[in-house]
């Protein structure tokens, strides 16, 4: 990282946080050193932001489509042009480090994202074209839509929420995580260089600010991405003002590697399906199923890349995992590993932090031996723990797989991808990936089954769940 990434980082940290002696301080995920002040916005000052965005929604919605697509082109040459030092503040923040699939690689997809949120269109649809009748499904904006976020993937979960938004028309107020409300305030200053006024509006509080947004009277989509119990509020707050809502909750994504796999084949993509942003991201893998037949060299190709993946402080270079983000975080990854060895699960590598790091890094962990009840098999870990589980039958390996609450990601893994694609429909998830895990694209729909929310995002459904629709029915050919 450079002194010139640093010093911009800086700059652009001093549009947006608190003035001195005032907001909440943010520390560094990695240092615990305070890196500046989130303001903290009273409700009142929300209140102001969304009647802004509100007067806001008709003009922008008037400009068109052709001219919105400019505008997002030009938000996205902003980010490109800041990513650097976005990088530089993101990885101060969320802890990720700046190189593998981490803060650069997420200021690239923020910048892809939009870029394909301008290219995409949504076209009328006819739905009856005959002597008597000629009927038409048109999209139009929502309205003003509220974004909350979460704190793992914080640019990039922004991105997908107010990207299609602004390109069908409707103005947006954004709230970022209050783990990583600084690096969002700074994405959404460099694209408010070239955006008109208050279509785009950043409002940074805590978890009381969220419910406000999602409840007020006067928004007309929540895109929320969070835990499910948050999604569960926001579900029972909608009854009071209708918004419509896109959800993408918690998942425990498992993956299933068949027999007959060549394990060292796929090691190196069943780790990173599961270590991608040292285990912090929604469609990681959490649970992996694997046949009796390889467990053993499954368990010990994974153990090998753990142990020697370099992990510490975001800005060294050479460094591709983190901290855990927060110390909740941290508590929970930790209690669910010394839960599985309580119960004799065994801890093949790691199972411990590593304070010699900073307080909150905790060593990737591989977890052998493990059975189907323990919690770190329930319940979502979000951290760099994996626990693999041995099965001896091919049937019973998706039933185990399906047999949780929630369905966001799965994959399925052979040296035969035919095979593979056969089995994959029987996981109960939004996505199954073969031979990978994770992997998303902006023209492919997301989005989770079962307690891992409703709604797709990305692509031309994407646009349509940040619409809304009327039918236009007129005379037939016949006139
Ligand atoms: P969280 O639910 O604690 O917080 C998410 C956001 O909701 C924050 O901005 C928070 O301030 C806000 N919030 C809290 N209470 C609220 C309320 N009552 N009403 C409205 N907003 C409220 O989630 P988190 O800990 O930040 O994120 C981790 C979780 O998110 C994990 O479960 C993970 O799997 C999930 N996640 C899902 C996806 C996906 O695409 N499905 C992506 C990333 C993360």
């Amino acid at each position: 990282m450079s002194d010139t990434a640093a010093t911009a980082a800086a700059a652009l940290l001093d549009r947006i946080q608190a003035p001195e002696g005032r907001g909440r301080e943010i520390p560094d995920a990695a240092t615990r050193e305070v890196i500046g002040r989130a303001p903290v916005q009273s409700v009142a000052e929300l209140d102001d932001a969304i009647a802004r965005a509100r007067a806001a929604q008709p003009g922008w919605d008037a400009l068109g489509h052709a001219r919105r697509s400019e505008l997002l082109l030009a938000a996205a040459d902003a980010i490109d042009a800041n990513a650097e030092a976005l990088a530089h503040l993101l990885s101060r923040e969320q802890g990720k480090p700046l190189n593998g699939p981490n803060a650069r690689f997420e200021l690239g997809a923020c910048s892809a994202w939009l870029r394909t949120n301008a290219a995409t269109e949504l076209p009328v649809q006819v739905l009856v074209d005959d002597e008597t009748l000629h009927a038409e499904l048109v999209y139009k904006a929502a309205g003003v839509v509220g974004a909350i976020g979460p704190w793992n993937w914080p640019l990039m979960i922004t991105i997908w929420q107010i990207g299609p938004a602004l390109r069908m028309g409707n103005t947006v107020v954004a709230k970022p995580s209050e783990y990583t409300p600084l690096s969002v305030l700074a994405l959404l200053s460099v694209m408010n260089d070239v955006l008109p006024a208050d279509v785009l509006i950043g409002v940074s509080g805590d978890r009381a600010t969220g419910a406000r947004l999602a409840s007020h009277p006067d928004i007309d989509k929540v895109m929320f991405t969070g835990s499910t119990a948050t999604g569960r509020k926001i579900i029972e707050s909608s009854a009071g003002n209708l918004a419509r809502l896109t959800l993408e909750l918690g998942g425990n994504d498992a993956g299933i590697v068949l027999p007959g796999t060549d394990p060292q084949a796929i090691a190196e993509d069943l780790f990173w399906g599961a270590f991608i942003n040292t285990g912090q991201t929604c469609a990681a893998m959490k649970r992996l199923y694997v046949h009796d037949s390889i467990y053993d060299e499954v368990v010990d190709a994974l153990a090998g890349i753990a142990a020697a993946v370099p992990m510490g402080n975001g800005l060294d270079e050479e460094n591709v995992l983190g901290p855990l983000q927060n110390r909740a975080q941290f508590d929970i990854v930790s209690r669910l590993v010394e839960d599985a060895r309580a119960r004799g699960a065994r801890i093949v590598t790691g199972g411990e932090a590593a304070p010699e790091l900073g307080e909150l890094f905790y060593r990737a962990t591989i977890v052998a031996d493990i059975d189907d009840d323990a919690a770190l098999v329930q319940e979502e870990q979000f951290g760099p723990a994996l626990p693999v589980i041995r099965y001896s039958d091919v049937d019973e390996a998706f039933a185990r797989a399906n047999a949780v609450d929630v369905g966001l990601g799965a994959s399925v893994w052979s040296s035969d991808p035919e095979t593979a694609r056969a089995a994959a429909t029987r996981m109960q998830s939004g996505t199954v990936w073969i031979n990978s895990h994770g992997g998303l694209h902006p023209m492919v729909p997301f989005g989770g089954v079962k307690s891992s929310g409703y709604g797709l995002e990305f692509g031309v459904e994407g646009l349509k769940s940040v619409s809304v629709t009327q039918v236009v029915s007129g005379p037939g050919r016949k006139g």
